[in-house]
Formats: C-alpha cells, sequence, structure tokens
C-alpha cells in the first residue's frame, strides 16, 4: 500500500529559543511540514561549554514511502484508488475467522493516538465477547456431533456381533470384536469429522480406547451398587449409567484425548 514517509532531521541551533511553543506545523511552502522544539516539554535551558545558548530542534520533510528502503509507513495516503486497493487486500485476510484488522496500518486510516487506544480496548472487549459465543456454539455442536457418532458406533457393535454369532463364533470374542470396533469407529469419526484432530492420531487412539475401557468398568461398577446393593430396577439403573458414561467420557476425551496442540 502507498504510504507517506518522513526524513527526520535533527537541527542545533545556536539561540536560546527557536519557536514560541514545541510544536509548530508548516502546511504552505516550506519543504518540512512541521518543526519540533524538545526544550518546551523539558523547560531545559541548553548551554554549550563556553555556555552559549543552544536548542534542537526536528524537522520532519515529507518521503513517499518505499518499502525496499527500510522507511517507516508514517500515514496513509487516503483516496479513491488506494481505498479500493485496501479493500481487495482486506476481503482476502476477511476468510479467516481469527483474523483481526484494527489499528493504523491495519485499517489503513489516520488515527491519533487517544482514539486507537480507545479503539483496540473496544475492539477486544468484543473479540471476547464474540469468542465466548462461539466457544458455547462449538461446544454444543461437538456434544451433539459426539452423541451421533455413540449411537452410531453402538449400532455397528451390535451388528457386528449379531452376524459373528450368526457364524457361529463364540460369544465373549463376538463380544470383545464388536465392541472394539465400535470404539475404534466412533474415535475415527471424532478425530475426523468432530473435534479435528488428526496428528498424533496413535497417542490419541490410546487414550479414546483406555477411556472406553475405563467407562465399561465403570457402567459395571454403577451396575453392581445400582442392582445388587441398592436393589434397584436394572432398566433404571442402565439408563442412569448410559448418561453418568456418556458425559464421562465425553469430557475426558474433549479435554485429554482430542486436546489441540497450542502454538509457540
Ligand atoms: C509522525 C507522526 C506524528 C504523530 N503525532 C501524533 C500526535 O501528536 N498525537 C496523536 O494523538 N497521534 C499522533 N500520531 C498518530 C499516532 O502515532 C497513531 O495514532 C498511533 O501510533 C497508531 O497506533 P497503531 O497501534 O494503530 O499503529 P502503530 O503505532 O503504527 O503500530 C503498528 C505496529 O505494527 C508493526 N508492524 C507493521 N507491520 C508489521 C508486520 N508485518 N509484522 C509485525 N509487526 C508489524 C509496526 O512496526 C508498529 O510497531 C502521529 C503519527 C505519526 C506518524
Amino acid at each position: 500500500m502507498p504510504y507517506r514517509s518522513l526524513d527526520l532531521i535533527f537541527e542545533k541551533i545556536n539561540q536560546e529559543i527557536f519557536q514560541p511553543v514545541s510544536v509548530v506545523n508548516y502546511p504552505n511552502e516550506e519543504d518540512y511540514t512541521r518543526i519540533t522544539e524538545f526544550k518546551h516539554f523539558t523547560n531545559s535551558q541548553n548551554r554549550d561549554k563556553i555556555q552559549n545558548f543552544y536548542t534542537i530542534l526536528l524537522k520532519e520533510y515529507p518521503l513517499s514511502y518505499d518499502h525496499q528502503k527500510s522507511m517507516e509507513p508514517y500515514y496513509p495516503v487516503i483516496n479513491e484508488a488506494n481505498i479500493r486497493i485496501y479493500q481487495k487486500y482486506s476481503s482476502i485476510v476477511n476468510i479467516f475467522s481469527n483474523f483481526y484488522l484494527c489499528g493504523r496500518l491495519a485499517e489503513y486510516k489516520y488515527y491519533n493516538m487517544d482514539t486507537v487506544i480507545e479503539k483496540a480496548l473496544n475492539f477486544a472487549e468484543e473479540i471476547k465477547a464474540e469468542n465466548a459465543v462461539n466457544k458455547r456454539h462449538n461446544l454444543l455442536k461437538e456434544i451433539f456431533l459426539y452423541g451421533i457418532i455413540g449411537s452410531f458406533s453402538a449400532g455397528l457393535d451390535s451388528v457386528i456381533f449379531f452376524l459373528l454369532r450368526k457364524a457361529t463364533i463364540h460369544l465373549y470374542f463376538s463380544n470383545f470384536i464388536g465392541i472394539n470396533a465400535g470404539i475404534l469407529t466412533s474415535f475415527i469419526l471424532n478425530a475426523f469429522i468432530n473435534f479435528k484432530t488428526t496428528d498424533r492420531l496413535l497417542r490419541r487412539a490410546v487414550r479414546f480406547f483406555s477411556v472406553g475401557y475405563i467407562g465399561l468398568l465403570l457402567s459395571m461398577v454403577i451396575i453392581f451398587f445400582g442392582v445388587e446393593v441398592l436393589g434397584y430396577r436394572e432398566i433404571i439403573i442402565k439408563i442412569f449409567s448410559v448418561i453418568i458414561i456418556a458425559v464421562f467420557q465425553f469430557t475426558l476425551n474433549k479435554i485429554f484425548t482430542f486436546r489441540k496442540a497450542k502454538i509457540g
């Protein structure tokens, strides 16, 4: 993008005061656009070795910005053609949901410091609020998909069990194959479709299977206590255990199995 840059030239003048105030603008025929005289900020009395007064000035000469010459892009050059170029660039990055344009360079706008700070603070609050909504929305989506995938995998487990039993495979072996096929299917679908975490697949698979088997064990403990010790009806305890195990497994899988790697 085109910018106006500046050549900042310091000058030492052998006089006590050059101008009556710290900053004077020169918008007319001079080559420079502004002079800053710093002693007005500090109220200092500058003298050299032989006690002559002097003062330091900074003159700002406008320059066209050239990014190859390590210049600073100080001021955007705001006109219709440049705004169109900027809109083209911003439409490219706008497709990224977590890429934010804020500030003088990013928005190709002139801002004063107070305005840009206020804008940055408000913008940060907006992003925080937006992220909180997205987080809730994502969690609901994950729970929903997890349920669908879980039901599908349980169905597959039953079909495999049924087919193996028809082929006169041993009861416990058929059950073992069915359960593991269900867990494996559930893992693959959750990794690729639901949580979209396909790195370090083997480690994640081991965790997913561990969570699956811990769930199985826990459900046996619940059924034992509910039915054998407390004397509740089997169906009530079974429904209760399915809900508890689903919540338990989803929570562990979300924070343990499918935890996303952090950048940086
Ligand atoms: C000469 C001049 C005088 C000014 N005088 C005043 C004044 O008297 N009063 C006033 O209120 N305001 C003044 N301003 C305006 C004020 O400086 C700006 O409003 C303010 O600095 C804008 O802050 P910003 O964070 O939006 O941008 P900047 O302060 O420009 O910050 C942008 C940062 O991004 C960095 N950056 C750029 N590209 C990349 C990249 N690709 N990767 C990583 N980092 C990158 C830059 O190095 C810079 O540090 C002046 C501005 C200029 C240029």
